[in-house]
């Protein structure tokens, strides 16, 4: 795939939020560019006014800047280029390119049952094709028509480069006349993505398989417009979990959703990068994944979405993130906690929320999991008797010496031991090293907990 100088776009239509699958087109065209020191466009393609809205501009903006996916030069509006499009039709229309079809839907639906009948795949039959110009000019003074691409032929072929398969040649009596133009004027997604591409200067398209079709047809149409088809890279399309289709119900998330779920953002792109891409190594972070970063190695087969490969990215990223920036998510949950609160808990820490379970460690008072609870009634009064006994005698010698106190007065050992003292000191029957507990709470800490628990288990 040549190299020099690159332009690569994200093309979304603000119709909806971005979701999974929108993350990873933008993804992978972000990544080449930078790769290669390139641009990387933003164009919303807008020219469906009915659906297209503001706050899905203003929503793919955010989802961008939250990935961290900068764009080059000012932001692109298909709908601003109309003038072009239709000039664009003009002229494919003049060299005879392009026609009017007449055809009514009625008509159409028989042409295809009577293709279906007969075994034969549902293409336009040409009818309007081989109207003499004249008539058609007459004709559209009073009738509704499309524009078509004269694609279809008994000869000749259509090849599209594909950076991942090779030269894909279709040939054209397996193609269509495509409808470019609807009969209130606007135009379908095949010749604005196609002729925006060209006056964009895009060098690179990287797209899911399910546009090669669409290739077929913009190659054809850039070239008859003297352009020079932009390099193209079909990768295999992202299905959801179970193997369907992405969609809400196959698990597909909306990137607002996944933010508002705490997710790191780099969890994302970890995911996200590594997926369908052969040979990333395990560490590596978002520069180095762009240095092994190679299109050829993506996968033209389907890949499928994991959720636990996401989840799993973030919480080895929270392992790893600087405290300051731990520490103003785990007050987001809980308010009071602080820098050292935040390195204790930091490692036992699958998503943020999880410390939710550790809020004993700031507050005495705070509620109790259940599970910890039955842990402190089972030791019961005695063991937590026991215990303050041994912490006034030994507990300036640290945990080992005290663990050891209460092994000898009481007689529990093991898990027996341990648990009911992770359980009143914590709050939580997992967590961090009991030492390190100890020493953050500090000797009235500890003490403050031990009395608290032994109140409640007398209760
Ligand atoms: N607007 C198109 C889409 O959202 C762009 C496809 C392309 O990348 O060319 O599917």
């Amino acid at each position: 795939m040549p190299t020099n100088k690159v332009t690569t776009r994200f093309a979304p239509s603000p119709t909806g939020l971005m979701h999974l699958g929108n993350v990873r087109t933008a993804l992978l065209n972000w990544l080449f560019a930078r790769k290669h020191g390139g641009r990387f466009l933003l164009r919303f393609e807008d020219t469906d006014a009915d659906r297209s809205q503001a706050q899905y501009i203003e929503a793919i903006r955010r989802d961008l800047d939250w990935l961290g996916l900068d764009r080059d030069g000012t932001e692109l509006f298909q709908s601003a280029h109309a003038d072009k499009h239709s000039q664009a039709l003009g002229q494919l229309a003049k060299e005879g390119f392009a026609y009017r079809c007449f055809c009514s839907e009625h008509q159409l639906a028989m042409d295809r049952r009577l293709a279906a009948s007969r075994g034969l795949p549902p293409r336009y039959t040409g009818r309007c094709r081989v109207l003499p110009a004249s008539e058609a000019e007459t004709r559209a003074a009073n009738e509704a028509f499309v524009w078509r691409l004269a694609v279809h032929d008994d000869a000749g072929e259509v090849v599209v480069h594909d950076t991942l398969r090779g030269d894909v040649s279709f040939a054209r009596r397996d193609l269509d006349d495509p409808v470019v133009s609807r009969s209130d004027g606007s135009f379908t997604f095949l010749l604005p993505n196609a002729v925006d591409d060209a006056l964009d200067g895009i060098s690179h398209v990287l797209r899911g398989d399910d546009h090669l079709t669409n290739s077929a047809y913009q190659v054809w149409l850039l070239l008859q417009l003297g352009h020079v088809p932009p390099v193209y890279l079909h990768h295999g399309l992202l299905l959801g979990e179970d193997g369907s289709k992405l969609s809400k119900r196959s698990g597909s998330h909306s990137v607002a959703e996944l933010r508002d779920a705490g997710l790191l953002a780099e969890a994302l792109l970890q995911a996200m990068t590594r997926l369908g891409h052969a040979n990333m190594p395990e560490d590596a972070d978002i520069a180095a994944l762009m240095a092994h970063f190679e299109p050829q190695h993506l996968s033209a087969s389907a890949v499928r979405w994991q959720d636990d490969e996401l989840w799993r990215w973030h919480t080895r990223l929270l392992h790893a993130l600087p405290v300051a920036q731990l520490l103003p998510r785990l007050q987001a949950v809980l308010p009071d906690a602080n820098a050292d609160f935040a390195h204790l808990v930091q490692g036992n820490l699958q998503r943020i929320e999880d410390a939710l379970h550790y809020r004993r460690l700031l507050d005495v008072q705070a509620a109790l999991d259940a599970d910890a609870l039955l842990v402190a009634q089972e030791a019961g009064e005695d063991f937590y008797a026991a215990a303050i006994g041994a912490w006034q005698a030994h507990g300036e010698a640290g945990w080992k010496a005290w663990a050891e106190a209460i092994k000898a007065a009481t007689g529990a050992k093991g898990r027996g031991l341990f648990m009911p003292l992770r359980v009143a000191l914590s709050g939580a029957t997992h967590g961090p090293e009991m030492s390190h507990i100890v020493e953050f709470l500090g000797p009235l800490g500890v003490e403050a907990r031990l009395q608290d628990m032994h109140a409640r288990v007398r209760a």
